[in-house]
């Protein structure tokens, strides 16, 4: 099945065993995370040694178009074409959770155009084959992008690829506009309703490796009201990082209470019979902007206050 190729890619990066692997939680909690915007730069103030996923030979390609990125509200640029972005999930491709031993993935039968991403940056549709999300170990930290240096609790991505220009999803994640991922922060309120349903099954993947049938979910669900968003030309935020990925930032959060996070952070990175480690900071450093401009969907509120202020200056004047 094509997850379990995926899965191989994923793998084989992981190594079997990870002896020196320990979280060292007194020092993550002294100091910030998220200091600066260099690559690596938080994993060596955070003193926190490597999840495996990041030990060894890590094929890093060029480095121009690298993700996450923090985006700098002032600095994104309004582009008045860029219409919503139009997801239409069919709940009966929903297929099974697993647990990678990174985060929990949610698959889709990808073999139609049943659930699919189309509008606004994208040309043609694109196959939803999974999402995940990364979160940190407290409230402070876990999304992997950040807006004018915000850190969310978590982040969702709902990972699609382009089925016009590939054949497959490991042919597409290799290549140029083969992926969209549509990423939604996640902040502290009130209880998301629809994703109890996912909360609920979450013990059954526990560990490492873990499967388990998961049945009828719109993912649509997951998406916030307002269809506000940002986009720029990244990579994956996980090996092998390729530059494969038009990425589509929604602008506003959508609300999980504590008690949610509190069962993605009770699931484990390790199989069972290995010394238990919690999966938690499951999220990559920021990496530079370099020579890309972010686009906004929407005209950033300091253009319509700053128009506004010339507005009754004219007016002043008149
Ligand atoms: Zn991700």
């Amino acid at each position: 099945m094509a997850f379990r190729a995926y899965n191989k890619l994923l793998l084989s990066v992981f190594p079997s065993k990870w002896p020196r692997w320990t979280p060292r939680l007194g020092s993550l909690r002294s100091v910030p995370a998220r200091m600066c915007n260099i690559s690596g730069c938080s994993y060596k103030l955070r003193n926190v040694d490597l999840h495996p996923l990041w030990k060894g030979e890590i094929d890093v390609p060029g480095g121009s178009r690298q993700s996450p990125i923090n985006i700098r509200i002032r600095d994104s640029v309004f582009h008045p074409q860029l219409a919503p972005v139009h997801t239409q999930y069919d709940p009966n491709t929903c297929l099974h959770i697993w647990n990678n031993g990174y985060s929990f993935f949610v698959e889709f039968d990808d073999s139609t155009d049943k659930s699919i991403v189309s509008g606004g940056p994208l040309e043609n549709p694109f196959r939803l084959k999974q999402f995940h999300f990364h979160w940190g170990r407290n409230n402070d930290w876990g999304s992997e992008h950040t807006v004018d240096s915000r850190v969310f609790p978590a982040e969702l991505h709902l990972v699609h690829w382009n089925c016009s220009k590939y054949r497959t999803f490991e042919e597409a994640i290799m290549e140029p506009n083969g992926l969209a991922v549509i990423g939604v922060f996640l902040k502290i309120g009130k209880q998301h309703e629809k994703l109890q349903k996912l909360v609920d099954i979450l013990p059954s993947v526990r560990y490492k490796d873990a499967l388990t049938e998961f049945n009828y979910f719109d993912a649509s669900c997951l998406l916030p009201s307002c269809v506000d968003y940002w986009t720029y030309s990244g990579s994956l935020t996980t090996p092998p990082l390729t530059e494969s990925v038009t990425w589509i930032i929604m602008k506003k959060p959508i609300e999980v209470d504590h008690s949610q996070l509190a069962v993605f952070r009770s699931l484990l990175f390790t199989a069972v019979g290995e010394e238990e480690k919690y999966m938690v900071d499951n999220f990559r450093p920021l990496q530079p902007i370099m020579n890309r401009t972010v686009h906004s969907s929407f005209e950033p509120a300091l253009q319509i206050s700053h128009k506004k202020k010339s507005e009754e200056h004219r007016q002043q004047a008149g």
